[in-house]
C-alpha cells in the first residue's frame, strides 16, 4: 500500500518523540508499505516564531512571515529523515517546493493550486521513505507560502490525492474523533466512523483535531482519511462518505469554539445595499464573518448581528466606526463562545434544536445568537458557560452512552 501519514506538533514535540515517530514509520516500512510522511513543526514552534516577529512589529509582512514560519516544518522533516537514516532506512526530506506543491499568492493562507508528484514518485520507486515539510508550498514566482494554521493536515490530504495513495493517516495526541473534545469532557466517546460532512462541520465549528480545509479536500478527492494517535496502536476513526446507518445516529458530536467575538449593530438604515457594504468592507480586510443575524426591519431600521474571530474584534470595531451615519448604536463583546451540535441524523429528525435550547435554559444559560443548517445547530453564549454547555449537551444527547 501507499500510505500518506501526517504527524502533528505534539507527536514530534521533542527528540524522543521524533524517535518514536521514526520507529513507527520503520515498522510500517518493514511491513512492506510505501510511505510519504508529512510533518508539522515541533509543538509551540510556530507560535514562538510568530512571537519573534511580533517583537519587532504587530503587523509583519505576510511574505516574510511565510519564509519564517515554513522553517519550523523543515526542521522536523530534516530531523526525522536523519533519525530514519541513522536506523538504516533510506529516506529523503523534502520542502513543499521539492514535493511539487504550487499554491496561489495568498501569503499565510495560501490555497494549493496544483501538485507535481513526479519527484516524490521517483523517490518512492527508488525505495525511499519521503518526509515532507507540511504547511507550505511555493507560488508561481517561487516564493514560499504557508497554508493557514493547522495546514499540515491539508498538505497530507493534498499529497494523498496527488499520489493516489491508498489512505491518509493523521496522527495526533488523541486516538480518533470523539463526540466532543476529550479534554473538556472526559466521558467523550471515540467514533469508529464519521461522515466527511459531519467532520467538516466539527472542524469548521472549532474542533481543531482536523483542519477544516483538509476535510473539505478529502471529501472532494474521496481520500480515505483516518485520525489516529502517535502514542498508541488503537484503531482510530475513519472519515468517509455518508452511509445510511449514519442517519440513525441523531447527533454525532458537540463542539466548543472559544475564538468568537460578537458584533451587534442597532438601528441600521434599512436600505438595499447596506449589508453588502458592511460585509464587503470586512471581507476586504480578510475578516472571516461567521454567524450573521438580521431582523425584519421596522420604521426604516433593523438590527444586525454577526460574529468574527476574537483576534479580529478590534479591527471590526475600527471598520464599523466608518458606518456611524448609517447605524444608531454598536455593541462589541469578545467574552462569548459558540457551542454547536452536529449530526447528519438531524436531516430526518425533528426536535434536536429544541433539546439544545431546553438544556441551556435548564442551566440558566442565555442564548445570544442561533444559527442552523441541515446538520448543525450553533448557539452563541457567554464565554464563562462554554464548557458547562458542552458537558450538559453531551449528556442530553446521550453521547456518553
Ligand atoms: P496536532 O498538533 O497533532 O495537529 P491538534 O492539537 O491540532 O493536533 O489536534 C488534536 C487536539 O484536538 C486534541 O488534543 C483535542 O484536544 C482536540 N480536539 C477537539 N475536538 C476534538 C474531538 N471532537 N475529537 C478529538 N480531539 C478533539
Ligand atoms: N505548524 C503549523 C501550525 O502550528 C501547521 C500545522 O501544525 O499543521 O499551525
Ligand atoms: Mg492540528
Amino acid at each position: 500500500m501507499l500510505i500518506v501519514q501526517k504527524y502533528g506538533g505534539t507527536s514530534v514535540g521533542d527528540l524522543d518523540r521524533i524517535e518514536n515517530v521514526a520507529n513507527r514509520i520503520a515498522k510500517a516500512r518493514d511491513g512492506g508499505d510505501d510511505l510519504v510522511v508529512v510533518v508539522s513543526a515541533m509543538s509551540g514552534e510556530t507560535n514562538k516564531l510568530i512571537a519573534f516577529a511580533n517583537h519587532f512589529t504587530s503587523n509583519p509582512a505576510k511574505k516574510e512571515m511565510d519564509m519564517l514560519l515554513s522553517s519550523g516544518e523543515r526542521v522536523t522533516a530534516s530531523l526525522l529523515s536523519i533519525a530514519l537514516q541513522s536506523m538504516g532506512y533510506e529516506s529523503i526530506a523534502m520542502s513543499g517546493r521539492q514535493a511539487g506543491i504550487i499554491t496561489d499568492d495568498t501569503h499565510t493562507y495560501a490555497r494549493i493550486e496544483s501538485i507535481d508528484p513526479s519527484a516524490m514518485q521517483d523517490a518512492i520507486k527508488k525505495g525511499k521513505i519521503i518526509i515532507v515539510a507540511g504547511f507550505q508550498g511555493i507560488n508561481k514566482d517561487g516564493s514560499v507560502t504557508t497554508l493557514g494554521r493547522g495546514g499540515s493536515d491539508l498538505s497530507a490530504v493534498a499529497l494523498a490525492g496527488a499520489l493516489d495513495a491508498d489512505q491518509c493517516e493523521i496522527y495526533s495526541d488523541v486516538d480518533g474523533i470523539y463526540t466532543t473534545d476529550p479534554r473538556i469532557e472526559p466521558k467523550a466517546k471515540k467514533l469508529d466512523t464519521i461522515s466527511y460532512d459531519e467532520m467538516l462541520e466539527l472542524s469548521s465549528l472549532g474542533a481543531k483535531v482536523l483542519q477544516n480545509r483538509s476535510v473539505e479536500l478529502a471529501k472532494k478527492l474521496n481520500v480515505k482519511l483516518f485520525a489516529k494517535s502517535s502514542f498508541s496502536d488503537n484503531e482510530g476513526t475513519l472519515i468517509t462518505k455518508e452511509s445510511n446507518n449514519m442517519e440513525e445516529v441523531l447527533v454525532s458530536g458537540v463542539v466548543l469554539d472559544k475564538n468568537q467575538a460578537r458584533v451587534t449593530l442597532r438601528g441600521v438604515s434599512d436600505r438595499p445595499g447596506i449589508a453588502a457594504e458592511i460585509f464587503t468592507l470586512l471581507a476586504k480586510e480578510n475578516i472571516n464573518v461567521d454567524m450573521i443575524i438580521q431582523n425584519m426591519g421596522t420604521d426604516g431600521s433593523t438590527n444586525l448581528g454577526f460574529t468574527v474571530p476574537q483576534s479580529e474584534h478590534e479591527n471590526a470595531k475600527v471598520l464599523m466606526a466608518s458606518f456611524d451615519h448609517d447605524i444608531e448604536g454598536m455593541d462589541f463583546d469578545n467574552k462569548v463562545c459558540k457551542v454547536s451540535v452536529v449530526g447528519v441524523g438531524m436531516k430526518s429528525h425533528a426536535g434536536v434544536a429544541a433539546t439544545a435550547f431546553t438544556v441551556l435554559a435548564d442551566n440558566n444559560i442565555n442564548i445570544q445568537m442561533i444559527s442552523t443548517s441541515e446538520i448543525k445547530v450553533s448557539m452563541v453564549i457567554d464565554e464563562k458557560y462554554g464548557e458547562l454547555a458542552i458537558r450538559t449537551l453531551h449528556e442530553a444527547y446521550e453521547l456518553d452512552k
